[in-house]
């Protein structure tokens, strides 16, 4: 690579926006081992991981789907993205948070000829803050998040307990 080149580089590699997260993949391959069940599907499909460096961000961390020619063209099955100046100053319980999230969106299906068919599984939970402040948990899915929500607090206590 002669010089002009290497500038050439130099000034992609500062305009880009999106960096390599090695570190969301070893986070992600960890989660893969312990909880193989939830992530079955995620653990098959070929994932790349990204950071990206914005001021702003609508969302932590995101998922998507590589389609048609993308798929094609790249080898891989899903791009998951996460806020790099959210992750910079995240604990790691809050890291694995968002990937287990992210990966949980993965989902494998088998067409009737027998092809596979990457989706994206959709929240357990859609809801508007003000809607259950008004109707607290009106349906299935916001009971079900009320009970998780409570065992979790009691399991915490109890390993607060356990440690004192
Ligand atoms: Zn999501």
């Amino acid at each position: 690579m002669d010089l002009k080149e290497m500038l050439s580089v130099a000034k992609k590699k500062a305009d880009s926006k999106y960096e390599e997260c090695p570190e969301c993949e070893e986070i992600a391959k960890d989660l893969m081992r312990r909880f193989p069940n939830l992530l079955e599907h995620a653990k098959e499909a070929n994932i790349r991981y990204l950071k990206k460096w914005s001021e702003k961000s609508r969302y932590l961390g995101k998922c998507s789907r590589a389609t048609g020619k993308w798929a094609y063209l790249t080898g891989y099955d899903y791009v998951i993205e996460v806020w790099a100046d959210w992750w910079a100053g995240a604990e790691l319980q809050e890291k694995e948070a968002l990937l287990l999230h992210e990966l949980r969106h993965i989902v494998k299906s088998i067409t009737s000829q027998g092809k596979v068919k990457w989706g994206l599984r959709q929240h357990d939970v859609e809801e508007f803050f003000d809607v259950v402040r008004i109707y607290g948990a009106w349906d299935n899915s916001l009971m079900k998040l009320k009970k998780v929500l409570e065992e979790s607090e009691n399991e915490s206590c109890a390993r607060e307990e356990h440690t004192d």
